[in-house]
């Protein structure tokens, strides 16, 4: 699948669930509203549309959300994609569900590799930002059961808000040192649900990077594929070969948009060819409507060619998606 600006598509976000029992500051407000259930994708419907979305060139599919772990049939969607399609399966989540067990039973079905949200590792603050009864302690006994159970390379993401953890920086970049594993830092984007986004809560990437590199010097990889959305580095003072890693990704202040693979299908079904898209393209109806292959295929080819060049935070004509950054798929 290849776009009117000659990029081509190889990553899937699936939003499998619009639910999450956090409510992160910068992406849900306590009073979000969630779609009926009856409007979700079915375990068949998001196995169909990946295994179409492989045969047109997809490589990757990553299950999102919303919390994707909320999702009860979770181990049928992967083991489903994993019979379907021979496409990598990744996962991302706020790790506060995850067990030996239920990690044991995602790779046994399938499940190549996670990444893990972390924005705090202080208490008091990690419930300010998630609104939840989850702890630090949690997530971080979740990287290492993932690690355990060799759903590698785990990969570990933060967002800094200024005025709430913009100071915490070197702190979590220590975690990638402690877990051998990619910290990375992602600038905050205006798709909060309470569309409060502003450039004085933004914290750059060059911010933060300057603010780990007063304590530890780092070197970048210059190993990184084009199409990723993050700038790798390793410490200037560990093995060249060690796993340690800091990414930044940077979409405000320096937009990868040029070399974008990603197409999104959000869990009520709509493909959403860019984050930023604001026209979403139905896939649901022709899925219940009997349609076949062949024109579920040419439906996605269709919403491809029509990704936007570029999502334009920064231009004066912006405009925020309707949709929060949980309905969409992160
Ligand atoms: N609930 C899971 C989690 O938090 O990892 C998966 C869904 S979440 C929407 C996916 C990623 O999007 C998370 O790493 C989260 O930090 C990030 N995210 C959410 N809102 C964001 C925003 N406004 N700007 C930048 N990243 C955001
Ligand atoms: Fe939930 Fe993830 Fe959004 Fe936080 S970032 S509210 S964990 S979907």
């Amino acid at each position: 699948m290849v776009d009117s600006h000659g990029r081509t598509i190889r990553d899937l976000r699936i939003s499998i669930t619009d639910r999450c029992n956090f409510r992160c500051v910068y992406c849900m407000e306590p009073d979000v509203r969630f779609a009926a259930h009856e409007a979700l994708l079915t375990v068949d419907e998001i196995v169909r549309a990946a295994a179409i979305a492989e045969s047109l060139g997809v490589r990757k599919v990553r299950l999102t959300g919303g919390e994707p772990t909320l999702h009860p049939h979770l181990s049928d969607i992967i083991a489903g994609l994993a019979v379907a399609t021979k496409v990598e399966i990744a996962l991302i989540t706020n790790a506060s569900l995850l067990s030996r067990e239920s990690l044991r039973a995602w790779k046994d079905a399938g499940l190549a590799r996670l990444t893990i949200s972390i924005d705090s590792l202080r208490p008091d603050r990690f419930a300010r930002m998630t609104r939840s009864s989850s702890s630090p302690a949690q997530v971080l006994k979740g990287v290492q059961l993932s690690l355990d159970e060799g759903l590698t390379p785990v990969k570990l993401n933060a967002v800094l808000i200024r005025g709430f953890n913009d100071d915490e920086a070197v702190a979590l970049a220590v975690l990638a040192r402690n877990f051998g594993v990619e910290m990375r830092f992602i600038e905050y984007m205006p798709l909060d649900s309470a569309h409060a986004w502003d450039s004085s809560k933004w914290v750059s990437a060059a911010e933060t990077r300057a603010a780990i590199e007063r304590v530890f010097p780092l070197i970048a990889c210059g190993d990184d594929d084009p199409s990723s959305t993050a700038r790798t580095f390793r410490f200037a003072d560990l093995d060249g070969d060690s796993p340690a890693r800091v990414g930044f990704i940077a979409p405000v202040s320096n937009p990868f948009c040029g070399a974008c693979s990603r197409l999104r299908i959000t869990a009520d079904g709509k493909v959403r060819p860019c984050l930023f898209s604001t026209t979403e393209w139905d896939l649901r109806s022709p899925l219940r409507a009997g349609a076949t292959d062949t024109e579920l295929a040419d439906f996605l080819i269709d919403a491809t060619w029509t990704k936007q060049p570029g999502h334009g935070i920064t231009s004066p004509d912006f405009v925020q998606p309707e949709r929060p950054m949980s309905a969409i798929g992160g």
